[in-house]
């Protein structure tokens, strides 16, 4: 039995990477001079140059969180009605959806990857609909080419929520170039980090304009208020975090890889586990391990609890649906989403972070083969 791991600790689904403390330091030492601290600084701006380049995007504006950056999104479109989603999400997609006074109307997912069904999205849009926020789940992406097929032809916006996709691509095309704009959260738990943080990625510069405004109470470069914006500017600090760890991502990315492929290795053939596809033409990141127990001999609730009585935390994402959340129980019964529903009841993602030995992912697999 695992009792804890070689640090004396329980093994938690994720652990936060930070680069050496002495780079940090450095990275923050010219702050205690310009006591520059916020509202676009150096390192800031330096942060938003260099991810421009690391996810190939052209244009990026940073966000003291993911939630912010996607609210923002959001509402920098003007949009009315209703926007469709899907359940399958952390709760801050629907969120950001009904804080901005927009309807959410949930689109059911494919059950090989879990983003957005294009197939099952037709169906939903009416002459209310206005946008589409479509969720990149576990670095996965979405079939961007049909949903953005049928966004044009009804001349819908796309705003992707990308938090789960920094560093994914497709064909070489990095997941912040689909759509009219891409959401990125860098929360501690995610494959890249500013502690707290989170950017929108464009290919319009007057949409990176009007964020930047918006995140700074609306007040634009001349200092006149054009627009009703609050305040969600990511500060020095965090973003001399970002810095830092930018450093470390394309390391931390090939660690990932090789304690996905471990699981992989120990998890296959398996009756009855389902375990992550690849996609064709698509670099992963590795954000996630997925892994869908179907008809093993214990069912997904029975190997959580088994697995936290062994000291090992893995987490059932997503569950419940975030349409099964209480604020919205019984608000959109219209919605059916039965591959959704069967995800979410049968899915855990096992503990993955870079530092994370795979020795420790041999024993966390005999955990869950005995
Ligand atoms: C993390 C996450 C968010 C929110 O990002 P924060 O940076 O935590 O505010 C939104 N959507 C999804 C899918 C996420 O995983």
């Amino acid at each position: 039995m695992i009792k804890e791991n070689s640090s004396g600790r329980a093994i938690q689904v994720t652990r936060s990477s930070l680069p050496p403390l002495d780079e940090y330091i450095e990275e923050i030492r010219d702050l205690w001079d310009s006591r520059w601290l916020t509202n676009s600084g150096v390192k800031h701006n330096g942060l938003a140059d260099a991810l421009s380049r690391y996810l190939n995007v052209p244009y990026t504006a940073l966000f003291t969180n993911g939630h912010l950056a996607l609210e923002n999104a959001i509402a920098a479109f003007d949009l009315t009605g209703e926007v469709i989603t899907t359940p399958f999400t952390f709760i801050s997609t629907t969120h950001a959806i009904v804080r901005n006074g927009l309807e959410p109307v949930f689109c059911d997912i494919e059950s090989d990857h879990f983003t957005m069904d294009p197939a099952k999205l037709e169906s939903l849009i009416t002459d209310r609909t206005s946008a589409i926020v479509p969720v990149h789940v576990y670095g996965h992406l979405c079939d961007v080419i049909e949903i953005e097929r049928i966004a044009k032809k009804y001349n819908l916006k796309v705003i992707y929520d990308a938090a789960h996709a920094f560093g994914s691509a497709a064909k070489g095309i990095g997941a912040g170039n689909f759509g009219d704009a891409s959401m990125f959260s860098f929360h501690a738990t995610k494959v890249f980090h500013t502690i707290e943080g989170g950017a929108v990625t464009s290919k319009d510069p007057q949409l990176i304009e009007r964020l930047n405004y918006l995140k700074n109470f609306g007040i634009n470069d001349d200092g006149g208020v054009e627009s009703i914006g609050g305040n969600s500017k990511m500060n020095e600090f965090q973003a001399a975090m970002g810095l830092c760890n930018l450093r470390y991502v394309e390391d931390s990315i090939l660690k990932r890889k090789m304690i996905f492929e471990r699981y992989t290795e120990n998890l296959k053939g398996i009756q009855g586990i389902r375990l992550p596809q690849a996609q064709k033409d698509v670099k992963p990141n590795y954000a996630y391990y997925p892994v869908v127990f179907e008809d093993y001999k214990y069912n997904r609730d029975e190997i959580y609890k088994k697995l936290a009585d062994e000291n090992i935390f893995a987490r059932k994402y997503f569950a419940p649906l975030t349409n099964q959340m209480v604020c919205y129980q019984g608000q959109y019964t219209e919605a059916v989403t039965p591959n959704a529903e069967y995800i979410s009841e049968r899915v855990l993602t096992l503990p993955l972070y870079a530092e994370l030995s795979l020795e420790t992912v041999d024993e966390i697999c005999m955990s869950i083969k005995r």
